[in-house]
């Protein structure tokens, strides 16, 4: 039982917007206190009391009180009036090497994070700044071989334009099989093919 309550959920917000991910035993409190649903992956949403009777016909998943049973959801919306926006990422290293997913932007290689740098695309010297638009990872050779340089100016080509990344890139650790195949549904696939990238 307590495995299953420190399994993930998604949480979207009341236009569908995926916000954050909680644990199961958050997601029933919300559930319980008529705070949030369960939502299918045909889009259907119930309420406690009906996910409760539909439960009764689960059979994995499903965690046993003594006054009811319920399965576990993989998705919940929230219905209450407060707006909630999606997690913020933080612009630090760690975010930088999981938006890159440890990838030199330039050639595309994969490597060990103590073989990649962090790159300015326009370099500081050149009045480049640090924010997610300007900085990339990048191995060793091509780091070398750009200086400081604009890419082009070295013939080398950017992979894709960097930008903010979804806020899910630093949940990856969640992403079993089974939450990638329900999640996905609802969250943008655009980001969705960045954040699974491999
Ligand atoms: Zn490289």
């Amino acid at each position: 039982m307590n495995a299953l309550l420190t399994d993930s959920v998604l949480v979207l917000n009341r236009n569908w917007l995926a916000v954050r991910i909680c644990t199961v035993r958050r997601a029933l409190v919300l559930l319980y206190r008529e705070m949030a649903q369960v939502v299918t992956p045909e889009y259907e949403t119930y309420d406690f009391q009906t996910w409760c009777e539909l439960s009764r016909y689960a059979d994995s998943r499903v965690l046993h009180t003594p006054r009811f049973q319920i399965k576990v959801p993989d998705v919940i919306k929230l219905i209450g009036y407060t707006r909630t926006p999606p997690l913020d990422v933080k612009f630090n290293r760690r975010n930088i090497f999981l938006r890159d997913n440890f990838t030199c932007q330039y050639c595309g290689r994969k490597a060990q994070r103590d073989e990649l740098t962090i790159d300015h695309v326009i370099p500081r010297s050149r009045g480049g700044k640090s924010t997610w638009e300007n900085v990339v990872i990048a191995c060793i050779e091509c780091n070398a071989k750009k200086g400081d340089s604009l890419p082009q100016e070295k013939g080398l080509q950017l992979r894709r334009k960097p930008k903010k990344p979804h806020w899910l890139i630093t949940c990856r650790r969640f992403f079993t099989p089974e939450k990638k195949s329900v999640w996905q549904k609802f969250i943008d696939h655009a980001y969705w093919n960045v954040i699974l990238d491999e």
